[in-house]
């Protein structure tokens, strides 16, 4: 439980790397098999190598995917106001900007779950809603303003929505299977209006964008 793992690290190379590559000589008595061992994280038979500060338990990996989804709802905040600028429909508009109140509180939520837990909120780099929010901004830029440009923020948001569906139900699981009660309701709450989050972009997509964006389209069926 009282790990000395370092949180703020943002250097590549790190010290148990280095002593891996120095250690590599003196090892080949002992492992004459992970000749390629050095630089790969995954051995021959396709087994992920755990890294030193690989989680030991549960809880641990709880932790961890708590700082994932803390830093992705961050991430989120500073995106949703420039997918909203980007939209034309009013009512997806709306939705976007309600969802980004809601995401303020979702990430006060996170650092109450810190809090019950006993840990401190550091937010980890999440790779996934870093490509997502990738996505949405290729999107945005390879579409003109209007319907068609609405219907692919509504595509990206969908998948972010999906992300963090699958990751607050992951969440809930793992409070309650801990015992962590109080955290799952309140991760649960969350996991609520990730859900109805997605069903008001797919309401505005069915109500307005997709039939304006198939209009545009020069190639109108019949
Ligand atoms: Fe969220
Ligand atoms: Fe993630
Ligand atoms: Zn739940
Ligand atoms: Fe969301």
């Amino acid at each position: 439980m009282a790990t000395t793992k370092t949180t703020a690290k943002s250097t590549k190379s790190t010290p148990a790397e280095k002593s891996t590559t120095t250690k590599t000589a003196a090892a080949k008595t002992t492992a004459a098999k992970s000749s390629t061992a050095g630089k790969s994280t995954t051995s021959s038979r396709g087994i992920v190598k755990a890294k030193a500060s690989a989680a030991e338990g549960l809880k641990e990996l709880f932790v961890d995917s708590l700082k994932d989804i803390y830093w992705a709802e961050k991430a989120l905040v500073k995106a949703l106001p420039k997918m909203a600028k980007n939209a034309e429909n009013e009512n997806l508009i709306a939705g976007i900007n309600n969802h980004t109140t809601e995401t303020e509180e979702q990430i006060a939520r996170l650092e109450q779950v810190f809090q019950i837990i006993g840990e401190k909120a550091v937010a980890k780099k999440c790779e996934a809603m870093d490509g997502l929010l990738k996505e949405g901004q290729d999107i945005m830029e390879s579409t003109e303003p209007g319907p068609v440009r609405d219907a692919g923020i509504i595509a990206a948001s969908q998948k972010i929505e999906h992300y963090e569906i699958a990751t607050y139900g992951t969440l809930c699981a793992f409070a309650k299977t801990l015992g962590y009660d109080d955290a799952a309701e309140i991760l649960h709450i969350t996991l609520g209006e990730e859900k109805q989050a997605d069903i008001t972009l797919t309401e505005a997509a069915y109500n307005t964008i997709n039939f304006d964006a198939a209009e545009a389209d020069e190639n109108e069926v019949e």
